[in-house]
């Protein structure tokens, strides 16, 4: 199917930071297969941890357990810095994982006063935000904001609102919206949000902001669910984003969705769930998937989040995503307006709509970035590039013509 246009070149192999198409011609990629390739292409321990995972048990089902699952959902609770009794739910996508959240904050709806297993009650809400970007499958879709990929398959699920994003009055708003009679609304559930909207074009939401929802959330004991699913895993420097003041204001999420860059590479994701009244919800026929979680995904994983830790890759995204921002605001092209974002997760604003032919005019001259907006190029390289990949990007992007037509 059609989905993502035609393929910009058919690719081969990669090794680090850089991949071969069949052609042989070589790119530094910084967009890591969207920020999955934390581990770059082809690390020795992942195909290590991979090949021999796959000479003993693949997949298992979920009526069984498997060491590798139960050392990840552990380690993933630790890395999350979850209280005792919090738990893992694992799909094989970021939108399985918010699927996960949602359900999982529906039934938590469900016990709020006023909701509809009461006499009376009315169904709870979801709240999600402007430009926020939560996956394809019907429920995720559900809570992902932009009209040009939802609205054609509305009627979606029902009950999930969109806020403006930044903005606390409308988020207070919305709360206030809960009510008797025939105008008030249920209560609401879960507020769901992204700490750096990544598709919309790395935006940040403001640590303001966040601490304020965080705080409208336990006045109306409403859940806050954030979806990790692009910045965690060390990508913006910390292993999750929230773990960062300046995105989140300090505060502790109640539900983590992740995905993206766990697996480096092989297809995972899912939630952490904090503390064990909520991640008690969930019962046996609750929720499940055949694939998730299974020990081949698992071992890649776990030799994923070894290695970030060996390595200190968590700095390295830190310091690498600092001299790669510090290079572009100083590369003197005029094309550039300016440059945001945190550790490895970064976009370029341009100044004027080229993004795509900028993203082509890159890919002819061996570097591999994201045309994520009209006016923005996002940068995602994997967490294990070097000082002299991100001179050699700088060197590329500094080079890109100011005087490209607009898309
Ligand atoms: C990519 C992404 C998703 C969806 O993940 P898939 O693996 O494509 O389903 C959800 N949320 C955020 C923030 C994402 O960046």
């Amino acid at each position: 199917m059609n989905v993502f246009g035609t393929p910009l070149r058919v690719m081969d192999h990669g090794e680090g930071a850089h991949i071969w198409d069949v052609d042989g011609n070589e790119y530094l990629d910084f967009l890591a297969g969207i920020a999955v390739n934390a581990l770059g292409y082809a690390h020795p321990k992942w195909v290590k941890a991979v090949s021999e995972q796959a000479a003993k048990a693949a997949h298992v089902s979920n009526y069984f357990a498997t060491e590798p699952q139960i050392k990840l959902a552990a380690k993933l609770v630790k890395l999350a810095g979850a209280p005792e009794g919090s738990r893992v739910y694992f799909g094989n996508s970021g939108a399985e994982g918010n699927e996960a959240a949602l359900k999982l904050a529906k039934l938590y709806g469900r016990t709020l006063p006023g909701a509809s297993p009461e006499i009376g009650g009315k169904p709870a809400r979801i709240i999600s935000m402007t430009h926020g970007f939560h996956g394809r499958t019907m429920g995720a879709l559900s809570a992902t904001w932009k009209p040009a990929i939802r609205e054609k398959f509305e009627p979606l699920v029902p009950n999930i609102e969109f806020v403006e994003a930044g903005n606390v009055e409308a988020l207070h708003d919305a709360f206030a919206e809960t009510g008797q009679g025939k105008y008030g609304k249920g209560p609401v559930a879960a507020v769901i949000m992204e700490l750096i909207q990544g598709e919309a074009g790395v935006m940040p939401l403001g640590a303001d902001y966040v601490k304020a929802a965080r705080k409208l959330c336990d006045e109306h004991k409403a859940l806050l669910i954030i979806d990790e699913v692009q910045t965690g895993i060390g990508r913006t420097g910390a292993w999750f984003a929230f773990q960062r003041e300046d995105l989140s204001g300090g505060v502790t999420p109640d539900i983590v969705t992740f995905a993206k860059g766990v697996g480096g590479g092989f297809p995972m994701g899912g939630m952490i769930s904090f503390g064990a009244e909520l991640s008690a919800l969930f019962t046996p026929g609750s929720h499940g998937s055949t694939f998730a979680g299974n020990p081949l995904g698992a071992s890649a994983a776990l030799a994923t989040l070894g290695v970030i830790e060996e390595d200190s890759l968590v700095d390295n995204a830190e310091e690498r995503g600092k001299q790669l921002r510090d290079g572009i605001a100083s590369c003197g092209n005029p094309l550039f307006v300016s440059v945001r974002g945190r550790g490895l997760l970064d976009a370029i604003e341009l100044a004027h709509p080229c993004s795509h032919a900028a993203m082509n005019w890159a890919l002819e001259h061996g570097l591999i970035v994201n045309a994520v907006a009209p006016n923005a190029l996002r940068l995602a390289p994997p967490l294990v590039i070097t000082a002299q990949d991100v001179d050699q990007a700088v060197s590329i992007l500094a080079k890109i013509p100011s005087d490209l037509p607009n898309d």
